[in-house]
């Protein structure tokens, strides 16, 4: 079976652990990977989310966290703060750095993004064909009330979202293609996966990349949905400031109609809640989607293996590996 995943960091990548628990080997896992969070820094190619997913699926990430590098240290970034160079509210640890630092050389090669990944994902066990949504700088910007546009770094990490943003713009998109084997993966699918990620910052900046909106919409795959929304809330992070900034409102079937019904030109055929919000269930299926209840809660690989199946199980059962 082949599954396309569209992640974010921390979200997807979980996701992905559980999903891959889940299938077992013999399936072909393609991760879409969000690359609107990167930036240079100290002149280094940072790619927050692709790392994020790197170090989750290779076993190397830092648990209680959720990104970065397990026994992880910052004697580099701390010591470049001392010339008060960089940004000093941007955490970079040591061995992060040798990440940036090892892509960093591979881009200046001559290496796409895309190839870039790829040899860097050859030291890990990734289970998985990481491949980031584009091969282009596009960067995403917060738009704040008087115009200003923040890097997207910027308003969450050091501003936590609490500007207000009136919307997302992605920097460098227009002219950018869909990285190589994106819209392949997307229309030979088995099945395709939105993650419980952050749906404007994350997914959204994915879909907007040209191309890859088209391919889900026209994929003969089905198309299955897990909420990053519980109870009215995001599970950790500020999508909440996201989804407000568009628009949105915070709540898991709002996250659904904003995604859209496939049949009408929108992007989901079925949507998964948590067991905290059963009660939006009938009204979603009403307007069109296949949609179930189920603890959408990771709490560890065992428990998002059982969230992933109930969302593959909502589209068709599984077939066996080989
Ligand atoms: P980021 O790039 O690191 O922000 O990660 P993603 O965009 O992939 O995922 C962020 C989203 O994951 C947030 O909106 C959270 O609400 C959601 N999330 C995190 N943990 C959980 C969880 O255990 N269950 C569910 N349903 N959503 C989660
Ligand atoms: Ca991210």
């Amino acid at each position: 079976m082949k599954v396309v995943v569209l992640s974010g960091g921390v979200g997807g990548a979980r996701f992905t652990r559980g999903l891959l628990a889940h299938l077992g080997p013999g399936h072909e896992v393609t991760v879409v990977a969000n690359t609107g969070d990167d930036l240079w820094l100290h002149g280094v190619r940072v790619c927050p989310d692709l790392d994020t997913l790197m170090y989750t699926l290779g076993g190397a990430v830092h648990e209680g966290q959720g990104w970065g590098r397990a026994d992880e240290s910052t004697r580099v970034s701390t010591d470049l703060a001392a010339y008060g160079l960089g940004w000093d509210w941007f955490t970079l640890g040591d061995l992060d750095l040798a990440t940036c630092l090892a892509r960093t050389e591979l881009l200046r090669g001559g290496l796409p993004l895309s190839a870039a990944t790829d040899r860097l994902a050859q030291r890990w066990d990734l289970g998985v064909r990481l491949l980031p949504m584009t091969d282009a700088e596009v960067e995403t910007h917060a738009r704040l009330a008087d115009g200003t546009l923040l890097h997207f770094e910027e308003w969450w990490v050091r501003h936590h979202a609490t500007l207000p943003a009136v919307g997302f713009e992605q920097v460098g998109l227009s002219g950018s293609v869909a990285a190589p084997g994106v819209v392949e993966a997307l229309v030979s699918a088995d099945v395709v996966v939105l993650p419980p990620s952050n749906p404007v910052v994350s997914v959204g900046t994915i879909l907007a990349v040209p191309g890859v909106r088209e391919a889900i919409t026209s994929t003969p795959a089905p198309v299955v949905g897990v909420s990053p929304i519980i109870g009215g809330a995001p599970v950790r992070g500020m999508a909440d400031a996201c989804l407000t900034a568009i628009g949105v409102p915070t709540t898991a079937s709002a996250v659904a109609r904003h995604y859209g019904l496939r049949r009408t030109g929108g992007l989901l055929d079925a949507w998964v809640v948590d067991d905290a919000d059963a009660a939006s269930v009938p009204g979603l299926r009403e307007h069109g989607l296949v949609c179930g209840a189920t603890d959408t809660l990771m709490r560890d690989v065992a428990s998002t293996a059982r969230i992933a199946a109930f969302a593959l199980d909502l589209v068709g059962p599984v077939p066996s590996a080989g």
